[in-house]
């Protein structure tokens, strides 16, 4: 018999606990560790920050989906691994500690035969001065809780555009190094469509700003997308739809620092500027592992 710890339940660690329980005879253990009650589909969160979803629609409770399928599920977080073990422990083992119930607070030692860390990216809105959702009229939908505050702070600004106040919306990348643009991508078009749905583009001002090299590298480079028997670069596509839209672009641009209502960034060619804006969703910089 083996035992498995999960340690995450975000998209990889809950799809790897998904496989193993199917895969996997009943004699072997598997074992969640993660902090969150529920699991989030985080790429809906550019719905819930256009105000086209709600949470509920995009989370599900982990603890009677885990009970029903036979895995044993601690609302907690790793601290620390030893994937040899110690002098104490033949296995390797985790530290964690419980966030949640009669626990919080406690510290427990997990042993694993085979340990899967899906703990996912870091948000780190410390690498940029001044960048944290709901402060300087910044916000971000990198998780439900966030989108909810963004959609709460478009929605009050699109009904000060209702009565005829301009606005300068600034969507994408928060950070010289910051990727998921597909993401801000995505959002933008929803905030652009949320605007000119309500008919009121003379009074917005939508502009994109990104840490690409050139519109439609999305951090991997670039696509091509063959349709009618034509093939377009994402460059080509991201240009042309943003000039239809009247949707604006600053490229190859590092976002250092926020202040109220305004972004210092530099470009590639060693230049300093700023822009103004009365809504920004710029996504942080990102680390690859939070343990
Ligand atoms: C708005 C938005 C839209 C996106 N759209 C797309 C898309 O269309 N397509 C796409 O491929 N990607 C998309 N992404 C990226 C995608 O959501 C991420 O790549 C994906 O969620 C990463 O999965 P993960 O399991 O590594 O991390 P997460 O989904 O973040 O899960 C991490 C898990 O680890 C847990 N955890 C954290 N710390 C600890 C700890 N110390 N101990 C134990 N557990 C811990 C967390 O609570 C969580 O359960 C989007 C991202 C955003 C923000």
């Amino acid at each position: 018999m083996a035992k498995v710890v999960v340690l995450g339940a975000g998209v990889s660690g809950h799809t790897a606990t998904s496989y193993l329980q199917k895969h996997l005879s009943k004699d072997h253990e598997i074992i969640v560790v993660a902090p969150n009650a529920n699991y989030q589909w985080i790429p809906s969160n550019i719905w819930i920050g256009a105000g086209r979803m709600k949470r509920d629609q995009v989370i599900f409770p982990l603890a009677p989906l885990y009970k029903k399928k036979g895995v044993t599920f601690k609302q907690a977080k790793a601290l620390t691994f030893h994937p040899e073990g110690d002098a104490n422990h033949d296995k390797g083992y985790v530290t964690i500690e419980y966030v949640a119930g009669d626990q919080k607070g406690q510290q427990e030692i997990v042993e694993y035969d085979f340990l899967v860390n899906g703990t996912g990216p870091k948000l780190n809105f410390e690498a940029t001065e001044g960048l944290r959702p709901g402060h300087n009229n910044t916000v971000s939908v990198c998780s439900y809780t966030h989108a909810e505050e963004a959609w709460s702070f478009l929605h009050e600004v699109i009904q000060e555009m209702k009565k005829g106040v301009k606005k300068t919306f600034l969507i994408g990348t928060g950070h010289p190094t910051a990727t998921c643009q597909g993401a801000a991508f995505e959002y933008i078009l929803n905030v652009d469509y949320e605007i000119k749905k309500r008919g009121l583009e003379d009074f917005a001002e939508v502009v994109w700003i990104s840490n690409e090299y050139e519109l439609g590298d999305f951090g991997m480079g670039g696509a091509f997308i063959k349709n009618s028997g034509f093939i377009t670069s994402t460059k080509v596509f991201t240009e042309s739809y943003f000039q239809e839209r009247n949707i604006q672009w600053i490229k190859r641009a590092g976002v250092k620092k926020v202040e109220d209502g305004k972004v210092y960034y530099e470009t590639l060619d060693g230049k300093e500027h700023t822009k103004e804006f009365d809504f920004a969703m710029l996504i942080p910089r990102i680390f690859r592992s939070r343990v």
